[in-house]
């Protein structure tokens, strides 16, 4: 597809559903509160997998084709793309907010536009792994491999719940992965968990404007349930490694003994794969245990490098940001590897406090991998929940990802969780492509 030659076009919806474009209007894109032009060379097509939502209440915001000046779009609602994983948004779609609008719902809100019968982004993709890739699922095999292992495993809750739940109600990409018998497999275990994020996928306050995507786990896992089908999984999977910690459940650290217990278990049987943690990292001393027991990789979530930042959003019980950071040591001193989920969110992410302080952070952990992950949450709702009204100077998404390459070249960018063959081999091939 040749390159752009000119700015694309602002989109806009009747609000029943329609998208139309407008001519009369380039795109812009948003960082922190802010409206900004988009150079051409950041926009790419939306990627397979995207798709496209009106936001009511909200009209979009564009530069005017003849004066240049910035407007509103007064002929219908905003839009704004969800980019599939493996990509990470540069900008945010653009718009104004009724008062009476109501809050959006928990997905990522980028900006998208129109040219030449196509749809466009302001994204890169940053992971080459093809395990969330839309076109690679086949819901036949799904389907089949689930009613497979689950008379398999006729009295294993975990697999009834990845079963029923995860892949054929939320169709979560891990758990269908799981059922074709490849890749990462899920494995949550905590019902509870000791932080109170604002945007918290599993579990929302009733007095909450938004409801969670999914229900968070009911009950807690045995570490027989967890090993019955992770050792099979590590046995004969490509690139296999099972994760701990997933968007259905709380905190898995609160489950440490359970998981340590599964750890030894599952390596007494396999030393194949990777077992790998996803976790806000609150507890270091559970982490300490889990490393010695086996435990390959950690991903810890976070929205922010700052502290203050970190801590309005994730609102911890019992724990501080300094925890977090401590689990990233642990387990580089103990030879694993380690990530950071990062909440990529155009405006905070970019802004020259949190470069420096995410700088800090690689060099305090020498950590190995920055998951660029796209923020699920309403832009508005978020900054006025953490109490940010002003987002400072800002570096550009890109150039920050840039500068921070070229400072630590040895840093790993992704979307995913790296297979062992990954971590130990060659990064830029040993996956799944
Ligand atoms: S750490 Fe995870 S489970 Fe806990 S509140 Fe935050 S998003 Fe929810």
């Amino acid at each position: 597809m040749p390159a752009l030659q000119q700015s694309p076009y602002l989109l806009y919806s009747d609000g029943e559903g329609n998208i139309f474009e407008d001519t009369t209007l380039f795109a812009v894109g948003r960082s922190g509160w802010d409206a900004v032009p988009v150079v051409v060379e950041d926009w790419i097509l939306l990627p397979d997998g995207g798709s496209l939502y009106e936001l009511p209440g909200r009209k979009g915001i564009g530069i005017d084709v003849e004066t240049g000046e910035m407007r509103l779009c007064e002929k219908g609602w905003a839009v704004a793309a969800f980019i599939p994983p493996a990509h990470t948004g540069l900008y945010l779609a653009a718009y104004e907010t009724d008062p009476a609008a109501p809050v959006l719902p928990l997905f990522c809100y980028t900006a998208v536009s129109w040219q030449d019968e196509q749809f466009y982004v302001p994204a890169v993709r940053i992971e080459q792994d093809i395990r969330q890739e839309c076109g690679g699922f086949n819901d036949e095999k799904i389907q089949s491999g689930a009613e497979h292992l689950m008379q398999a495993y006729p009295h294993n809750r975990l697999v009834k719940h990845l079963a029923e739940n995860c892949a054929l109600t939320y169709r979560c990409p891990a758990a269908r992965n799981y059922f074709i018998g490849r890749w990462e497999c899920p494995v949550p275990s905590s019902p509870a968990c000791n932080a109170n994020c604002i945007g918290c996928i599993s579990f929302q306050p009733e007095d909450e404007q938004i409801i969670s995507n999914q229900d968070r786990l009911s009950f807690k896992p045995t570490p027989e349930e967890i090993v019955e089908f992770t050792v099979p999984h590590l046995q004969t999977a490509p690139f296999p490694l099972v994760s701990f910690g997933q968007g259905c459940e709380g905190e898995p650290l609160l489950m440490w003994e359970t998981i340590r217990e599964s750890v030894l278990e599952i390596r007494k049987h396999t030393s194949k794969g990777s077992i790998n943690i996803n976790t806000n990292g609150s507890k270091p001393a559970a982490v300490k245990a889990l490393c010695e027991a086996g435990l390959n990789s950690i991903r810890v979530s976070t929205n922010s490098a700052r502290k203050q930042i970190y801590e309005a959003y994730y609102r911890p019980n019992n724990y501080v940001f300094e925890d977090i950071v401590e689990s990233l040591k642990v387990v580089k001193h103990y030879g694993g590897w380690t990530s950071i989920n990062y909440f990529v969110f155009p405006g905070m992410t970019d802004n020259v406090e949190e470069y420096e302080a995410l700088r800090k952070l690689i060099r305090d952990t020498d950590l190995n991998m920055i998951q660029w992950r796209n923020f699920n949450i309403d832009p508005d709702w978020y900054l006025g929940k953490i109490g940010v009204q002003e987002t400072g100077d800002c570096l550009g998404v890109r150039r920050m990802m840039d500068l921070i390459h070229e400072e630590f070249p040895n840093l790993k960018y992704g979307y995913f969780n790296p297979p062992i063959e990954r971590i130990h081999g060659n990064f830029e091939s040993d996956f799944a492509h």
